[in-house]
C-alpha cells in the first residue's frame, strides 16, 4: 500500500548510539477528507503509521523530532539503563502492518514514561495511535485512546508553555472539545468550547478556530453526534 509513499533513511539511534534504518513518508500525499479532531485521510496510505520511528538494535521509539534532537543526559542514563541491558530486538519494518505501528507508539508512550516526558508528546502519540485505530475501525481502542489524548492534552495545559510548534493553546482547547464531542461527552465538549466562543482574543487572532469552535457547537446543538 505504501508503494512510492515512503523511503528509507539511516538515523543515529541517540540512545544506543549505532545507525538505524527509519521510514519517512512523502509529504505530498493526496488528502481525502479531515475529521473535526484533525485526523486526516488520505489514499491508500495512512502516514501515522510512521511517526513513531523505532531503533532495529535497542528498540528505542520516538518521532522524529525526538530522535533528532539532543536527549538531555539524565533521560539518557535512565533510557540506557533500561535498554541497552534487556536486547529488546524490534525487526525493521520498511511497510508497517497496524502491529507494527500499535507497537512503537506503545513503546513511545512507555519511554515517555519512563523519563516523564511531556504531556503534550503523549498526546500527540495516543491522539495519533487513536486515529490508526480509527481507520482499522476497531472503536473500542480508539475511545481508549482518545480518551488518553484529552487527558494529556489537558494536562499540556495546565503545564506547559504554547505555543508548542505551531500548536497554539487555543488549537489545544479546541482539539479538546472535538475529542470529547467524538467519544460522547458532550458536557466536557461544550464547556472547552465555550471557552473559546466567549474569549474575544480568539476571535481577534485565531478566527479560524473560532469557526471551527462554532460548527461544532451547533453540531451538539443539534444533538448531532459521531
Ligand atoms: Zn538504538
Amino acid at each position: 500500500m505504501a508503494v512510492g509513499k515512503t523511503f528509507v533513511v539511516e538515523k543515529l539511534c541517540p540512545v544506543c548510539e549505532q545507525m538505524t534504518r527509519v521510514v519517512k513518508t512523502r509529504s505530498r500525499i493526496a488528502v481525502v477528507s479531515r475529521d473535526e479532531d484533525a485526523c486526516t485521510h488520505y489514499a491508500d496510505f495512512n502516514p501515522y503509521y510512521y511517526t513513531v520511528w523505532v531503533c532495529e538494535h535497542c528498540g528505542f521509539a520516538a518521532d522524529e523530532t525526538t530522535f533528532t534532537t539532543k536527549i538531555p543526559d539524565r533521560h539518557l542514563q535512565i533510557l540506557r539503563a533500561i535498554l541497552l541491558t534487556k536486547n529488546i530486538k524490534i525487526p525493521f519494518a520498511e511497510e508497517r502492518t497496524l502491529g507494527n505501528a500499535e507497537t512503537a507508539f506503545l513503546l513511545g508512550l512507555k519511554f515517555l514514561d519512563i523519563i516523564h516526558g511531556k504531556a503534550s508528546k503523549k498526546a500527540k502519540y495516543a491522539h495519533q495511535l487513536a486515529w490508526i485505530y480509527r481507520e482499522a475501525g476497531d472503536k473500542v481502542q480508539e475511545a481508549e485512546f482518545m480518551a488518553k489524548a484529552a487527558k494529556f492534552y489537558e494536562e499540556a495545559l495546565a503545564k506547559e508553555h504554547f505555543p508548542i510548534g505551531a500548536m497554539t493553546d487555543n488549537a489545544t482547547i479546541y482539539l479538546i472539545a472535538a475529542i470529547y464531542y467524538r467519544i460522547g461527552e458532550r458536557q466536557k465538549a461544550t464547556s472547552y468550547l465555550s471557552r473559546l466562543i466567549s474569549d474575544p482574543s480568539v476571535r481577534e487572532r485565531e478566527p479560524r478556530i473560532l469557526d471551527k469552535a462554532r460548527d461544532l457547537w451547533s453540531d451538539i446543538r443539534a444533538g448531532r453526534r459521531k
